[in-house]
């Protein structure tokens, strides 16, 4: 247990900091005022932590400080500078910076511990900086690494020609399908497996055609034109053919007239078959996902993937045949018992496959996984931001450009996940979906809406249930809350 004394409103987003050096610890926030007028109550058993704020009209004095048993040490800085966002930067800096002295560690995206560590560089360059200004800033303000900096503008920089021009009428769509043929061990998404919950297949996609069709009414009300098309999940492969053209025949005749891109994830190569494939082809998919995560497969095993690397070979080598010609491969760095040999056997495996696009996922451990509390797991990495730059050298030599990137929270060291690309095939629905610039339209258990008001910079969401039943049996009302989120924006 820590405990953290501050008197700011910005104990959560200092107790993040702390956290990315402590770990998953438990955080009591104390107020000080509080503190200062009942001493007695107080005592200290473990860590404690000062972040105390002090401003007049023209700059803040910002003072971080721990105490424990083996240690005193205090770290304070001046800031010349006025407004909310900055005080918040500013007791985060100081936080940082104090416990990376103490404890000697950084960490790649420094104090930023965001999903989207873009917008800030988005939002610099709107305000028309240099992208060496912006690298300087990224290094100076938040104390991100140079290699990361770069990165960031980058892809940035790649990223604008594709958000931009924005026009707030144009929207693209999300269809969630929660169905995997079992679980892996490391996944906290919205997945049920098809053993337990296989009977609620054909009620759900029911559900799910309803609530597409009743919005598709409302979204030519309001004339919306649709860019892309995302089905996810879970696994949408794990349909049966005749449920997978069901769905892709309605999705295409509601959505496709002006889409650019429709994506399939058949993320599972143990689901594809050629049939399968056959009505993806067929309805209008221009891009799919097969997702090898390792080409190792004692890794596939240990982690509960029910698929060996050669289902993921003959998989792909099968969709290439069917003639998709933009294909991703997703893997993740950090598994449960794989060292560099293991990353060097997957690229290799990949690059005799050539997909169009690879994504870079780094392991986060989640509660809501199978994974979470085996600690002897998690403690056996420690080269994932080597095993990263190893594949940011790989994709160089593939001709594979980073084109957007994300973090998600307890990412192994810190990282993040990356997508790379050959150029053209960026998949324009993952830029937008990052970066937020564009309405989300989303179907399905646990689909989130986010309606975007650029003019006032503001985000509205709307989230569906996520329990497959309940979803099914309230279709109505999520249909309602749907219709007012959009209303707001578009009447
Ligand atoms: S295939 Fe993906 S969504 Fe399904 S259980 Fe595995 S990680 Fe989760």
């Amino acid at each position: 247990m820590i405990k953290l004394v501050a008197n700011h409103s910005y104990a959560v987003e200092v107790g993040n900091i702390i956290r990315l050096f402590y770990g998953k610890v438990q955080i009591e926030v104390i107020n000080q005022e509080a503190l200062e007028m009942n001493q007695s109550f107080f005592q200290v058993e473990g860590i404690l932590l000062h972040s105390i704020l002090k401003s007049d009209n023209s700059s803040i004095a910002v003072r971080a400080s721990i105490t424990s048993k083996e240690t005193i040490m205090e770290y304070s800085e001046v800031f010349y500078m006025v407004s909310e966002k900055q005080k918040k930067e500013a007791v985060k800096l100081t936080m940082y910076k104090l416990l990376s002295k103490l404890l000697d560690k950084r960490f790649p995206w420094g104090i930023l511990t965001g999903i989207r560590p873009l917008k800030i560089v988005h939002e610099l360059m709107e305000h028309g900086h240099e992208q060496n200004y912006i690298i300087e800033t990224m290094q100076k303000s938040h104390l991100v690494s140079s290699e990361k900096a770069k990165l960031a503008v980058e892809i940035a920089a790649r990223e604008r020609n594709f958000i931009y021009p924005i026009d707030q009428k144009t929207v693209s769509i999300y269809v969630g399908i929660p169905f995997c043929p079992t679980r892996c061990h490391y996944c906290s998404f919205t997945s049920n497996s098809l053993k337990t919950c296989g009977n609620l297949v054909e009620d759900y996609l029911t559900a799910l055609i309803y609530e597409m069709e009743q919005t598709h009414a409302v979204m030519n009300n309001y004339k919306l034109k649709v860019q892309t098309i995302y089905i996810g999940g879970g696994t949408p492969t794990s349909l049966n053919e005749e449920q997978l053209d069901k769905l892709l025949s309605k999705v295409f005749e509601l959505f496709g007239s002006s889409m650019v891109e429709f994506t399939c994830e058949a993320g599972r190569p143990d689901t594809i078959t050629e049939g399968k494939l056959r009505v993806m082809k067929q309805k209008g998919v221009t891009r799919i996902s097969i997702n090898p995560q390792t080409m190792n497969d004692e890794t596939l095993e240990r982690i509960g993937r029910a698929h060996n690397s050669e289902q993921t070979i003959k998989s792909f080598e099968l969709a290439r045949k069917m003639g998709f010609d933009n294909i991703n491969m997703d893997i993740i760095l950090g598994l449960p018992g794989e060292e560099m040999r293991h990353l060097e056997n997957t690229l290799e495996a990949i690059k005799r496959l050539q997909p169009e696009s690879l994504t870079i996922h780094t392991m986060a451990i989640k509660r809501a996984s199978i994974i979470h509390g085996q600690s002897n797991i998690v403690k056996q990495q420690g080269n994932t931001s080597e095993m990263m730059r190893n594949t940011a050298e790989y994709a160089k030599q593939q001709n594979l450009r980073p084109y957007y990137l994300y973090r998600q929270k307890h990412m192994i060291e810190n990282l993040e996940n990356i997508g790379y690309c050959k150029p053209g095939y960026e998949c324009i629905y993952n830029i937008q979906i990052i970066e937020e610039k564009q309405t989300n339209i989303a179907f399905g258990a646990d689909a989130i809406t986010k309606t975007i008001f650029i003019d006032e910079n503001r985000i509205e969401r709307q989230g569906n249930i996520k329990d497959i039943r309940l979803y099914i049996e309230r279709i109505e009302q999520q249909i309602n809350k749907k219709f007012k989120l959009l209303e707001e924006l578009y009447k």
